[in-house]
């Protein structure tokens, strides 16, 4: 489960999350919705210590991220043990980020090698069921650049797969691809939903946040004004801002 209690976080004078509570439960999806400014992808990038917390907490799986506590003290981690959590965290970006130098199976068993210490030979079978999975098995030897924008974003969620994370982030895992190749990577994220994977999706794809969520968080000026439901919450928001915001995107 993620837990993420009253985090507040500045940038300068600029306050872009202003006490955000959420849950995810293990095995359910949360799609987050906002404008933009709204202090999505900041709240994403607190999720794994990307971005430090002002105040407030992450847990997950009962396990504080950045910090142990020590008595009624925080203190931060080392930055070793860091990336230690954050190996346990999925993280797919809008732009891929592939490493563009390795191919994809390079891609896939680059962590699972080099920071969790997988044998090379295991690493490669996982990598390659994972790549099956996504439907690109047949793309191990490819580079990125040899790649659709569809593809690289599948060969990205099959890397996050690799180091089999507690949950997956997804920042708007679709904005930056063609029209034509938004369903490709929507359907990996929903069969990913169905076997049972934690997962929280920044998206303006209202229709995916429809068949996929189990909660949708409607955010706006770094706080959740809303949550609940996808028909609560799309279909009978209680909030004008939700409205006005739907309105816009739908
Ligand atoms: P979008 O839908 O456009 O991606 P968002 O909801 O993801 O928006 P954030 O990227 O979280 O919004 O940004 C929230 C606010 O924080 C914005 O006003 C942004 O300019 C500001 N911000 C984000 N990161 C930084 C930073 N590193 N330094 C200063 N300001 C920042
Ligand atoms: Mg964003």
């Amino acid at each position: 489960m993620v837990d993420v209690h009253g985090v507040h976080k500045s940038f300068g004078p600029l306050e872009v999350l202003r006490g955000v509570d959420l849950r995810v439960r293990a095995g359910e999806v949360t799609v987050i919705l906002g404008p933009s400014g709204s202090g999505k992808s900041t709240l994403l990038r607190t999720i794994n210590h990307l971005e430090k917390v002002d105040r407030g907490w992450i847990g997950i799986d009962g396990e504080l991220i950045g910090y142990r506590r020590s008595g009624s003290k925080l203190y931060e981690l080392k930055e070793k043990d860091v990336l230690k959590q954050r190996t346990h965290i999925g993280f797919v970006f809008q732009n891929f980020n592939l490493f563009p130098h390795l191919t994809v199976l390079g891609n896939l068993i680059e962590a699972p090698v080099a920071a969790l210490r997988r044998p090379r030979r295991a690493a490669e079978e996982t990598a390659r069921r994972l790549l099956d999975r996504v439907g690109l098995a047949d793309k191990a030897d490819a580079y990125p650049r040899q790649l659709s924008g569809g593809q690289q974003q599948r060969v990205a969620i099959a890397r996050a797969l690799a180091l089999r994370p507690k949950v997956l982030l997804f920042d708007e895992p679709t904005s930056a691809l063609d029209p034509e190749l938004v369903g490709e990577v929507l359907d990996v994220i929903k069969d990913l939903a169905r076997s049972g994977t934690t997962m929280i999706v920044v998206t303006h794809e209202i229709g995916f946040a429809r068949e996929v969520a189990d909660t949708v968080v409607f955010m706006d000026d770094g706080a959740v004004v809303e949550q609940g439901p996808p028909a609560a919450v799309l279909d009978d928001p209680r909030h004008e801002r939700t409205r006005a915001f739907l309105a816009k995107v739908l």
